[in-house]
């Protein structure tokens, strides 16, 4: 297979974890017979420094004319103490999201076995838990008519969803319902909102065109709950933007830390694929960083835009057999880790090579 990948590292640690991003997509290229071509992009402040945008035309005609992207993260804490700058790294990020149209967010949430021990939830609660997130991203309370009256003493956010923007998060919640489990939960709040009501309807209409998945419906509050009590129960979980951004947070504490956590963003043309975490200007340059949620991110990639179902999982199983072998970095090592098994970014992404 022939495909162009663009890498976009951005700022801080993103340099450093799509390094070993790009790496086990070269060694899967080598190992299964492929051709990956890659390119570079600039985004984020490190473009700003560059050419005073956030995000390059550039970047942006390099990113459509790709086949995939392989994000690392945008930020840097001069913009933490200047909330008024008027050109901000983040601004990259979300006009990426726009001008490529990608509206659905998906963030696994699996705790490898391996790390059981180091999480502050119960083993027998979390044990094999495995859930797939589908987060709207284009519309909800963030994108709906805010604003102020009664001379700025109410503030209101409007929640608005469209029928075909349920319709097309559903079917691809669906479609991986189908390849996964077969268990999809739609989270709203449907005995309380008009949108969610729209919602849950749009999903049970969607649902008759799969009708070897179970569908399960869910108000929020219930499902924040049972997340925590029996993360089992959950497959694949489609929700709204404002829920999905909430739940997601809550979930990755299952997976125990930041830097094991992958995502994808998807729409009708190219994927983009990244870290859940950000920059971390507090460990970059280092060497610290875990580089398994860019690694992990790569493996979505290959499945998710390349559908090469097998390449992805041999990357999972290599990130699984590295944990098993004991050897963690300074975010995923407990007391009982040995010295010698504590590595750095490059070194945990070449033993997973
Ligand atoms: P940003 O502003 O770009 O979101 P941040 O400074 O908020 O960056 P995050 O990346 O969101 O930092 O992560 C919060 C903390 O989690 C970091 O300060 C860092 O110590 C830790 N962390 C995040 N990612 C990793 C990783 N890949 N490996 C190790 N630790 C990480
Ligand atoms: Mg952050």
């Amino acid at each position: 297979m022939k495909k162009k990948i663009v890498i976009l590292p951005g700022d801080g640690i993103g340099k450093e974890v799509t390094a070993c991003g790009k790496k086990i997509l070269e060694q899967v290229a080598e190992c299964f017979g492929h051709q990956f071509t890659f390119d570079y992009a600039t985004i984020g402040h490190e473009a700003i420094e560059a050419t005073g945008n956030p995000l390059p035309d550039e970047s942006l005609e390099k990113m459509k004319n790709s086949d995939a992207i392989l994000f690392g993260a945008v930020g840097h804490p001069k913009y933490d103490n200047d909330p008024s700058a008027k050109v901000r790294p983040e601004q990259g990020l979300l006009k990426m999201r726009k001008e490529l149209g990608l509206y659905a967010n998906l963030r696994p949430i699996k705790l490898f076995d391996e790390l059981l021990a180091a999480s502050s939830i119960k083993p027998e609660i979390l044990k094999g838990a495995d859930i797939l997130f589908f987060r709207e991203l284009t519309g909800d309370v963030y994108f709906g008519e805010r604003g102020r009256k009664d001379q700025g003493s109410t503030a209101f956010d409007t929640m608005i969803y469209s029928r075909y923007e349920v319709e097309r998060i559903a079917h691809k919640a669906f479609k991986a319902a189908l390849t996964r489990g077969k268990k999809l939960t739609s989270v709203d709040k449907a005995n309380v909102l008009e949108s969610s009501r729209l919602w849950r309807e749009v999903v049970q209409e969607v649902a008759k065109q799969y009708p070897d998945v179970t569908v399960e419906h869910m108000f929020v509050d219930a499902a924040a709950m049972k997340l925590i009590q029996n993360p089992r129960s959950f497959d694949v979980v489609v929700t709204g933007n404002l829920f999905g951004d909430i739940l997601t947070d809550e979930a990755s504490q299952i997976a125990g830390s930041m830097g094991m956590l992958a995502s994808a963003s998807i729409g009708d043309t190219v994927g983009l694929y990244e870290p859940i975490h950000g920059s971390a200007h507090d460990i970059t340059g280092k060497g610290v960083a875990n580089p398994l949620a860019s690694i992990l991110s790569a493996a979505l990639l290959l499945d998710i835009s390349f559908g090469l179902k097998e390449e992805s999982e041999t990357v999972i199983k290599a990130v699984e057999q590295t944990l098993k072998d004991g050897y963690r970095t300074r975010d995923i090592a407990d007391a009982a880790t040995p010295h010698e098994k504590i590595l750095g970014t490059e070194v945990m992404g070449n033993v997973v090579c």
